[in-house]
This record gives structure tokens, C-alpha cells and sequence, in this order.
């Protein structure tokens, strides 16, 4: 990769170096929400770079879309343009001689801003797409010699989520109540949810929509994904454990999934790209793939407990998934299913082989067979009221780091 300098100094172990430009809405005390970049630990308001004139030779560009409290007018403006937008933030950021130099309130303490949810997000789909979560999850609840159900391998399997729940980092979530089945009762009861659990995904959001009717052939796919964030694909187990037959998920799932504020683009993602598993047996035609297509995200889960001292219980990695994006977008639309510039489709809870990289506290714990012990000395099967869990995400190759920030959510009480 060609080395870029950057005259806003970071720490070369931030995030949000000169190779990622992810993009996110903000708003200070006296801006509105509108569109900005990550450098370092600031944030670049776009819509005053607009405003100086910093865009004028891209065609097609109207300023407006950098004012705006969503990114997918910015996004539906399409990827020769966006990927335009993206390399002339880079050449500005690092070009000694650069005028952006010359206006240095366009540039915000991240620390002081606040971030919105990057997208609005029309429809929301989560698939299961590891094979090692949905082999650990079938291990446990059905038979540990056949966990896998016939259809895993040759389906990306997933289910329709709930898109107005989907929060920003920073927002808290409230314990859901709802029925569950306690064990040996004859009727279940109304009550909160005992066994809370995070799932660490991560997600892509839709970049350019196709028409009812039309599917998406796998070669096309990447000119659909505008980006990725972290996922937390908040689920209550026993609420989930009782009402899943035979339709799937509901309320152990919808009452809230948390994102994180930046959108790490393809374009930044490429340098960090691996192959994937071997899939058998051979996949249909329309899901037929070639080269690298997944990618090498480092990613890690903490929770605090009320002391709020972090504890990792999870180290996992992107690349792990069976299913890799262009597959589960060319599945999704295979019917003529349309997606639309917003969407956000989540990869489903990110296992690795190793216990350590399990993505869930229902593996981590074996469905609450086994402890895993905080800093603090506090024990956890699932998640109590008031601890916070945080998700961060990377990728680093040769000095390169483009990472996702993080994604933190807290669990308050059940109302
Ligand atoms: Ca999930």
C-alpha cells in the first residue's frame, strides 16, 4: 500500500488513521447533525469542507447531502462519487501545502461531539453465518453428533430483524420482560429476562438498491455495500429459548441491536483482505465466489461491571465466517427480494474455534454451565443489570491500521 502521511498527528495504534476515512453523523452544541470524517482523535465537519469550496471539481455533488442527519443521501449518491469524496479527504489530510490547514474549527475534539446512528435504517436482516456459532448452538440445544441442521451448508441462513430498534453506541438498552418457560412449569410466566446476552457481529449497510424482482448476481454485490460498523445483536435467551418455534426470532431479539457511529468503507476493508474458509460441499452457482472474500477484522468484547474496569471475555476475527458478504447479499435478493440504501445486514454472532473467541456468553458459559471472572472478582454466566459491554474492531497489516472505534451500550433494569 502506498504511505501516506497526515499532518493531524494520532497515535499509530488509533483507529481512524489516514487509510480509513470512515465516514458518521455528528453534532455539537451549536451544529446540527451533519455528515463528518474520523482522523485521530477529531472529527472533520464535511459539510463546512463543502462549504469552502474542498469539493467543487466532483461532479454530481450536491453540498446539501452534508448537512443532512442520515448518510444515505451521501451513500445513494453512489460509489464513483463517495469513493471521490474519500481520496480527496485523504489528499487534503495529507498534503503539506493543503488549505484545509488554513480552518481548523472544521475540526472537533472527537471527545466533544456527539455521534448519531450513521444511517436510517429501512430494513434490518441478520443472517447466521459462522459455523462455528451455529455448530456450538446446535451442540447445546439439539444433537452434538449432527448440530449443524442439513440446510447450513448450502444456505446463508438469516431472519428479518427489527430496524426501528437499531441504536447508536452510547445509548443504553433497558432489560427486556416478556414470557418464559422456567424449567419442570406446565405455563410460563410474564417476567424479566434472565439470561441477557450479547452477540458480536458485525454489519454491512447497502450502498445502491436493485429493483423488486431483480437479483443481485454474486460478481455484482460489492457495488451494492457501501460499508461496515460493529454489531451488538442484543438477545434474551430464555425469552427466545420459549417463543422461537416454529417461526424463528422475536421479542428475544427486537428490543434492541446496537451499532457502531462509523462506517468503515469497502475501500478502506481492501487492503485487509483473506480468503475464507473452504466451503463443502460446493456451493449453488449463484453463490459461487472467487479470490479473497473475507476480511481480517481483530475484534474483542469487554464488560464492566458497576466499577466500569473493562474485561475481555471475547477475541475473535471477521475472517472466521463461513459465509462471507457478497454470498449472503446475492442470497438475499436470489428471489428478486430489493434492498434498499440504508439496510443494514448483520453477519450473525462471530465465533472462532478456540473458546476465546466465542461470540456470545451463551457459548462463553455453555448455556450457564460455567463462570467467567471480571477484574473486579464479580462472576458472569449472562450479562447483569448496569454492566456496560463494549465491542471494538480493527484490522492491521504492515503498519496499516483501519479500525471501527467501538460499540458501547449499557444494560439498565428491567421497568
Ligand atoms: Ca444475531
Amino acid at each position: 500500500m502506498r504511505k501516506l502521511n497526515c499532518w493531524i498527528a494520532y497515535d499509530e495504534q488509533c483507529d481512524f488513521s489516514i487509510y480509513n476515512i470512515p465516514f458518521g453523523i455528528f453534532s455539537t452544541k451549536s451544529k446540527s447533525p451533519r455528515v463528518g470524517i474520523a482522523i485521530g482523535d477529531k472529527v472533520l465537519d464535511l459539510a463546512g469542507v463543502a462549504k469552502q469550496g474542498f469539493f467543487d471539481s466532483i461532479k454530481k455533488l450536491d453540498k446539501k447531502t452534508f448537512s443532512q442527519a442520515t448518510l444515505n443521501n451521501f451513500i445513494a449518491l453512489g460509489k464513483p462519487t463517495t469513493k471521490k469524496v474519500r481520496t480527496t479527504i485523504q489528499k487534503l489530510l495529507s498534503s503539506k501545502s493543503s488549505k484545509l490547514q488554513d480552518f481548523p474549527k472544521l475540526f472537533h475534539k472527537m471527545s466533544s461531539v456527539k455521534m448519531h446512528l450513521p444511517v436510517h435504517v429501512g430494513d434490518y436482516t441478520d443472517f447466521y453465518s459462522s459455523i462455528e456459532h451455529a455448530t456450538n448452538v446446535g451442540m447445546m440445544f439439539r444433537d452434538p453428533e449432527n448440530a449443524l441442521l442439513p440446510n447450513w451448508r448450502h444456505i446463508p441462513v438469516g431472519y428479518h430483524g427489527r430496524a426501528s430498534s437499531i441504536i447508536v453506541s452510547g445509548e443504553s438498552i433497558r432489560r427486556p420482560k416478556g414470557q418464559i418457560m422456567p424449567k419442570g412449569a406446565s405455563r410460563p410466566k410474564y417476567a424479566p429476562c434472565r439470561l441477557l446476552d450479547f452477540e458480536l457481529e458485525m454489519a454491512f449497510i447497502i450502498g445502491k438498491e436493485n429493483q423488486l424482482g431483480n437479483p443481485i448476481p454474486i460478481e455484482k454485490t460489492e457495488d451494492h455495500i457501501f460499508g461496515m460498523v460493529l454489531f451488538n445483536d442484543w438477545s434474551a435467551r430464555d425469552i427466545q429459548k420459549w417463543e422461537y418455534v416454529p417461526l424463528g426470532p422475536f421479542l428475544g431479539k427486537n428490543f434492541a441491536s446496537s451499532a457502531s457511529p462509523w462506517v468503515v468503507t469497502l475501500e478502506a476493508l481492501e487492503y485487509f483482505r483473506v480468503k475464507g474458509p473452504i466451503q463443502k460441499p460446493a456451493v449453488q452457482s449463484y453463490l459461487k465466489c472467487k479470490g479473497e472474500n473475507n476480511y481480517d477484522v481483530n475484534l474483542e468484547v469487554y464488560i464492566a461491571g458497576e466499577k466500569q474496569e473493562d474485561s475481555m471475555v471475547s477475541q475473535s476475527n471477521f475472517k472466521y465466517m463461513y459465509w462471507n458478504m457478497q454470498q449472503q447479499l446475492a442470497h438475499h435478493t436470489v428471489n428478486g427480494c430489493n434492498v434498499r440504501v440504508g439496510d443494514m445486514l448483520a453477519s450473525g454472532t462471530i465465533s472462532g474455534k478456540d473458546e476465546s473467541s466465542y461470540g456470545s456468553m451463551l457459548e462463553i458459559s455453555w448455556a450457564g454451565s460455567k463462570e467467567v471472572t471480571l477484574k473486579d472478582g464479580s462472576t458472569r454466566k449472562f450479562l447483569k443489570d448496569n454492566d456496560t459491554v463494549t465491542m471494538k474492531g480493527y484490522a492491521e497489516k504492515d503498519g496499516v491500521r483501519v479500525g471501527f472505534g467501538e460499540v458501547r451500550s449499557k444494560v439498565l433494569p428491567a421497568k
